[in-house]
This record gives C-alpha cells, structure tokens and sequence, in this order.
C-alpha cells in the first residue's frame, strides 16, 4: 500500500467513531475542485516530497502499524481515503492487517471499481461505506477531467445501497457546476438511498485545477436549499457546513 498521509484523529468522519485516517496515493480521477493534489498529481506529489513540507507524508506501511499499535483502545476505527483507495490491488491485505488489529474500516471511493469494492464487502472487510456521487451522469466527465466509465459507477451505487452496511454518499458542489436542477437528477441516480451529504468545495487552498483557486462557492443558506431539494430523494439529505 502507497500510504500518501496520517491523520491521527478524526471526530468527524467517521460517524460516531474515534478514528484516524490513512490517505492512500493515486486517483484515476482529476476532479477540478480536489484540495489534495499531492495524492492525485504525481508532480504535486514531487513537489511535496523534495520540500517535505508535510508532517507524514509517504508514510511507510510498518510505521502505520506501530502507530496503530500505540493507539490500542485508544481509537475506534481507520478511515481509508484517498486519492483512491480502490486503485491499490493489495487493499483487501492492508484491511485484513487494520481489521486483525481489533479496529473498525470506513472506505471512502469515488465509485470507480465495483469489483473490489464487491470483494471488500464479501469478504466483510468493510464496516463502512462513503461513495462520491460528483454530477448527474450527463456532467460526470466534466466535473472530474477525465473520461469515466458510467456503467462502473452505477454499479457501485447499487452494490452499496444493497449492501447491508451502513453507508453515505457525498457531494461536493460548486455554482459553477451544480444547479437546483443538476441536484434533483443527481438525487435521481440514489434514489431511496439512506444518506447523502453536500459539502461547499473550498477555494481557499491548492487544487487540482489551480485555476479553480479563488472561485465562487456557495453560501451556507444556498447549499441548506439545496438539500432541501436533495431530500425529496433519498431519506436524509444534510447540508455538511
Ligand atoms: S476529489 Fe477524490 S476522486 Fe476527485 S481527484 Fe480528488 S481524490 Fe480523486
């Protein structure tokens, strides 16, 4: 595993658990707005390196597991996030070696690799599961810069809903992006799903897209109306602000 980052603790992410988070290197997407280019721009991810800027940043797998190990009974669970954690063939491995530690997983993904998100759930390997959901269909490609293979993502979404485990989808929006209308047709595509959260995109920091920097995001009110909308279809829709 290409351990990209260590967050030691999170109150926040996974829901009602103590946990840290373990950023994996590498994302097959380049959504515009992402503000963790060092972990999907391997250029970025230079950068970073040669000015080691980042506390825990290439985090060797062995210095995880001591760090793990000194937290006994101390944390609940690891957060797996990304980049993209599903790129990585050896994750089932890696969650075993969590899961042997007494701890819970949460998987974060952007939806792209049904396959090994059916061998994770299979094999009870995950406890938790957060997919992206970034456009309607029709915007998909747009919003995250590269060609997406649909018939994957929409594979993904049905195998989570039906999955018996407790999951959430997420969407980080931007005026520019997304409309009342976009969230309706986006609120289509899960529909009767469980939970699904909107975050503001943050333009105050690096991005993937530097020329994303500095635009418009919207104001706490606009994204609670589009939740509102978000809401008539799925049984809870928040606004994360
Ligand atoms: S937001 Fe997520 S899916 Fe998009 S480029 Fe960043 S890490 Fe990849």
């Amino acid at each position: 595993m290409i351990i990209g980052g260590l967050e030691k603790l999170t109150l926040l992410d996974y829901p009602d658990n103590l946990a840290a988070i373990v950023f994996t290197q590498g994302c097959n997407f380049r959504c515009h707005f992402c503000y963790n280019p060092m972990l999907v721009l391997p250029r970025a991810k230079l950068e970073a390196d040669k000015s080691n800027k980042d506390q825990g940043f290439s985090l060797k797998e062995e210095d995880l597991f001591l760090f793990l190990e000194n937290r006994k009974g101390k944390l609940d669970g690891v957060v797996i996030t990304g980049g993209e954690p599903t790129l990585h063939p050896d994750l089932p491995e890696f969650i075993q070696k969590i899961k042997s530690r007494g701890l819970l997983v949460k998987l974060d993904s952007n939806g792209t690799n049904p396959g090994m998100l059916k061998r994770l759930i299979d094999e009870k390997l995950i406890d938790y599961i957060a997919m992206d959901i970034k456009a309607p269909w029709e915007k998909y490609e747009a919003v995250v810069g590269v060609p997406v293979n649909l018939e994957n993502l929409q594979k993904s979404v049905k195998m989570i809903m039906t999955s018996g485990l407790p999951y959430e989808f997420r969407s980080t929006l931007l005026p520019m992006f997304h409309n009342e209308a976009d969230i309706a047709k986006m609120g289509e595509m899960i529909s009767g799903a469980n939970r699904w959260y909107l975050q503001k995109f943050k333009p105050d920091t690096n991005l993937v897209n530097s020329s994303f920097e500095g635009k418009e995001t919207f104001l706490d009110k606009e994204l609670e109306a589009l939740a509102l909308i978000g809401g008539k279809y799925v049984k809870e829709c928040r606004a994360r602000i």
